[in-house]
């Protein structure tokens, strides 16, 4: 992003610029913003001193940090995924310690859309004191989210049945190119009172992908602040066991945008732009397979939101366009919309095109 650049020539024409180690949890000034996009800067929790941020190597760093917490401190046993989810999950669930990892239904390929029956079927039916990792926004790989309706029952079974909700944040801004509508879910949460973790990444929204800057996002009960001191002793001896510190020069840059209310308009105008152009691409893919003719409906690409698509090829097609017409997509015909642009558009519609009606 343009004003990343610029904030990059800055640091290196400043001769107090360093290559200092951090602190265990990161840097003061990421850790006090970042919480802020997600929660929002008036949020009760914040104000009432019961939700903090901690730095953490991206995303992943975060729900791995996250899930030991929870495994080591809190004794927790069963984790649910949405079916499908990102490759990763089950992985850095895993490895944190988790023995039962299972899964919630997510994905109706007959609607190409989400199972909700299935998914409030399947985490009704989780033990107490099962963990539920729900994507906030742009769902990977499905590109399809959750209404506030659904988010409410998912919200009243949770409460219900103890649950505890673990937020994966991905792509904060990436799903409607605003930041605050994408978190909304999130911030139901914490308004009903649940505590709970959310793993923040900057990978996507900034483009800073290699920098790795994430932050966990910690959520107390009302009344619970005291608590704060305790886990953050503990959050530190995890990171330090892991990799010690998280990197700084990515969080520098996270950290002057977040304080800078002149930058925070930067970086909200080159979301929307980024998210309106993926619009366009799935735009454009749809008319062009309509104006083909390719057989089946193609509405759910332009249903779908943020950069993944689940186009629902089968898997002899996905072989088929991928050794006929070198097109390559991710496991179940995911496709990544931001890879798409005006010069390759075509051809990729016109692969499809050919496997289908083959
Ligand atoms: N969660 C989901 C759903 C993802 O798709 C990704 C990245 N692909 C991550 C977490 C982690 O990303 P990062 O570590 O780069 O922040």
């Amino acid at each position: 992003m343009p004003f990343v650049k610029e904030l990059e020539q800055e640091f290196a024409s400043d001769p107090k610029f360093n290559h200092e180690y951090l602190w265990f949890l990161g840097m003061d000034t990421f850790n006090k913003r970042a919480p802020e996009v997600i929660l929002g800067k008036g949020s009760s929790a914040l104000l009432e001193g019961r939700a903090f941020g901690a730095q953490t190597v991206s995303g992943t760093g975060a729900l791995r940090m996250g899930a030991e917490f929870l495994v080591r401190h809190l004794h927790y046993n069963t984790v649910y995924l949405s079916a499908p989810t990102w490759d990763n999950h089950p992985l850095v669930f895993g490895y944190g310690g988790f023995k039962d990892i299972r899964s919630y239904r997510y994905w109706n390929p007959a609607s190409k859309s989400v199972d909700f029956d299935g998914l409030l079927e399947d985490i009704g039916k989780a033990p107490e004191n099962s963990v539920i990792v729900l994507q906030l926004a742009a769902h990977n790989p499905t590109g399809c989210d959750l209404t506030q309706e659904q988010w409410t029952e998912i919200a009243n079974v949770m409460e219900k049945r103890n649950l505890f909700p673990f937020i994966d944040a991905a792509y904060q801004g990436v799903a409607t190119g605003d930041l605050d509508r994408d978190a909304q879910p999130v911030r139901y949460l914490v308004q009903r009172g649940f505590e709970l973790f959310v793993a923040q990444s900057f990978s996507k929204n900034m483009g800073l992908y290699g920098e790795r800057v994430g932050c966990l996002t910690v959520v107390l009960g009302k009344g619970r602040a005291q608590d704060a001191t305790n886990i953050i002793s503990q959050l530190k001896l995890i990171a330090r066991a892991l990799y010690a510190n998280p990197a700084k020069y990515g969080a520098e840059i996270v950290s002057r945008v977040l304080s800078d209310p002149a930058l925070m308009e930067e970086w909200k105008k080159c979301l929307t732009e980024m998210v309106h152009r993926i619009r366009a691409m799935r735009t454009r893919l749809k008319e062009k397979l309509h104006l083909l003719g390719t057989p089946g409906n193609w509405d759910h690409i332009t249903k779908q939101i943020g950069m993944f698509s689940y186009l629902g090829l089968t898997s002899c097609q996905m072989e088929y366009i991928r050794v006929t017409h070198h097109v390559h997509l991710g496991s179940a015909s995911r496709i990544n919309m931001s890879g798409l642009t005006y010069m390759n558009i075509d051809r990729v519609a016109g692969a499809i095109h050919d496997t289908v009606t083959r």
